[in-house]
């Protein structure tokens, strides 16, 4: 493991007109970028309303035929991109691979879905209305604001902006202040291929500039980031009614039924801890592992975690936490664990040498400990023992967060899913929904509200047209003054034959 000086702080530079973005690696600056004020990001989201009449104006073939050239560009600058995305998070290149890979899939399926899922449509009248033609069709919001986290600050806001633009949008995008240089990257290339407007502006800075965003007027907000932040969101575009998809964080469980592939089971616990040094909304933060198979599932967790090394190279197996205050976090988590009579399997208070933590795996940790009820997002993972699968569901469900969750059971997979409150349930593996375009992604309770992906997803970044077309003069016409009392009589028969029975 390459061990290095945990970075500095990033620090506002040039009278705080400018920041670094540091590598967590190294330490060393990566780029600077301008810190935006309420004026830049105004003025960014006036280019971004005449953008938006453009790219609506361009139609889904048109932005169709945009964005696959984008995606194109994208993957002819898999390497630059991957690299970029390695120094501003710290990840390892497989990572990065990973991340850049479902990026491309997603962008892939938003241009090329969008026409039908939002085109104009006709739908059935109804009986008391069969001399009207009906459509449908899902519009443009308009100007979309989306903030990003640093933990996948491609994949994440991608799931925003990908649909946003193919839904015929222009989007604001604020990165996280620890990766802002993969924004702009994203904006850059997109402006490759669409070089008329500026479909795709990025503005940098802290929380000020993302808080100067919910301000500036968007036609709606998509943020991802963690709870307490999204309710600042929501409460500042709470006074100008702006709309918000608020994507926050989870403490995603994992459940290994009696009848499970504990082996299967066991790899996919550790990869969905460990991979990302454990900085996944969507990762396993808890296993709840039937008491039948938990002492041979615990030895083949323990086995394969402590084969696992964090680095800095590009094939370590994991890198370091990126964001240096969250080291601060997993300690606490971990020490609170010990303190109430959890067990380190794995690692211990020892594995924490910040940039990196080493595989942490706990076990019989109170079901009140912060390690079990708050977002830890470091390579932790929490092993509880229960009687069986069904008490498995009771504690997953006892969260206030409900992002995803993993089941491993031979025959009840799906009625083991079919009982968990979350957004997405993955049976014999991990994650697989996020890889599935079609798939809506997002939580319930403490996680947020909306979805990115699929067609939900296109949806959310659109409205609803609802359009009547009166073909001929019906027999029967209740809505005018003219109806007189035997045309509303009628109707009731009507009513009544049809609905009554
Ligand atoms: P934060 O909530 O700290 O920040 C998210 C974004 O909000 C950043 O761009 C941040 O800017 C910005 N921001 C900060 N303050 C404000 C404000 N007052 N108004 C508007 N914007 C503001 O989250 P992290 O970046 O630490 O990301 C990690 C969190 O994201 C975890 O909780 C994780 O679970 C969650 N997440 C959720 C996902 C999901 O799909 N549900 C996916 C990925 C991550 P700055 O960085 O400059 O402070």
């Amino acid at each position: 493991m390459t061990q290095t000086a945990p970075p500095k702080p990033l620090r506002a530079d040039d009278e705080g007109k400018r920041f670094a973005s540091l590598d967590p690696r190294t330490g060393e600056v990566v780029a600077h970028h301008p810190v935006h004020g309420e004026a830049e990001v105004r003025a960014a989201v006036a280019a971004a309303r005449t953008a938006a009449e453009f790219w609506a104006d361009l139609g889904f073939a048109g932005r169709r035929a945009r964005l696959d050239a984008w995606r194109r560009t994208l993957v002819r600058r898999l390497p630059e991109w991957q690299s970029l995305l390695s120094a501003e998070t710290g990840k390892s290149a497989d990572d990065a691979r990973t991340e850049t890979a479902l990026v491309v899939e997603h962008l892939h399926w938003a241009a090329r879905q969008a026409a039908k899922t939002l085109g104009r449509r006709r739908v059935k009248p109804g009986a008391l209305m069969y001399n009207h033609a009906a459509t449908l069709e899902y519009r443009p919001l308009g100007v979309v604001g989306v903030i990003g986290p640093w933990n996948y600050p491609a994949f994440t806001p991608m799931g925003s902006i990908a649909y946003a633009l193919a839904a015929g949008n222009a989007v604001v995008f604020k990165p996280s202040e620890f990766t802002p240089g993969v924004g702009v990257f994203l904006a850059d290339t997109l402006a490759e291929v669409v070089p008329e407007h500026p479909v795709l502006q990025v503005v940098t800075g802290f929380g000020e500039t993302g808080a100067a965003l919910c301000a500036a007027g968007v036609d709606k907000l998509a943020f991802t980031g963690s709870t307490a932040t999204g309710k600042k969101v929501m409460a500042a575009c709470a006074a100008t009614l702006t709309p918000v998809l608020v994507e926050c964080g989870g403490k995603d469980a994992l459940i290994v039924a009696e009848d499970a592939d504990v082996p299967a089971a066991a790899r996919a616990a550790v990869w969905g801890g460990i991979f990302n040094a454990g900085q996944t909304c969507a990762g396993v933060e808890r296993v709840y592992v039937a008491d039948a198979v938990h002492d041979e599932f615990v030895e083949l967790v323990v086995a394969k975690a402590r084969e696992l090394r964090p680095g800095g190279e590009p094939n370590a197996d994991f890198g370091p936490i990126t964001m240096p205050a969250q080291v601060d976090v997993i300690r606490a988590h971990v020490a609170d664990a010990l303190e109430r009579g959890g067990r380190a399997v794995v690692g211990g208070m020892e594995s924490i040498r910040p940039p990196y933590v080493e595989p942490v795996v706990l076990v019989d940790v109170p079901e009140d400990a912060k390690a079990v009820t708050e977002e830890t997002f470091g390579p932790t993972l929490v092993v509880n023992r229960v009687a069986d699968a069904d008490e498995a569901v009771r504690r997953a469900n006892a969260s206030a967060y409900g992002l995803g969750a993993a089941v491993f059971s031979r025959n009840r997979g799906d009625e083991l899913a079919a009982r968990l409150r979350c957004g997405m349930v993955s049976v014999n593996s991990v994650l697989a929904y996020a890889s599935v375009p079609a798939l809506p992604f997002g939580g319930v309770g403490a996680s947020g509200f909306g979805r990115v992906h699929g067609e939900d997803g296109l949806r959310e970044f659109a409205y609803a047209h609802s359009v009547t077309r009166k073909r001929f003069r019906a027999l029967l016409d209740p809505m005018t003054y003219e109806r007189g009392p035997r045309t509303i009589k009628h109707v009731l028969r009507l009513v009544k034959a049809l609905h009554g029975r």
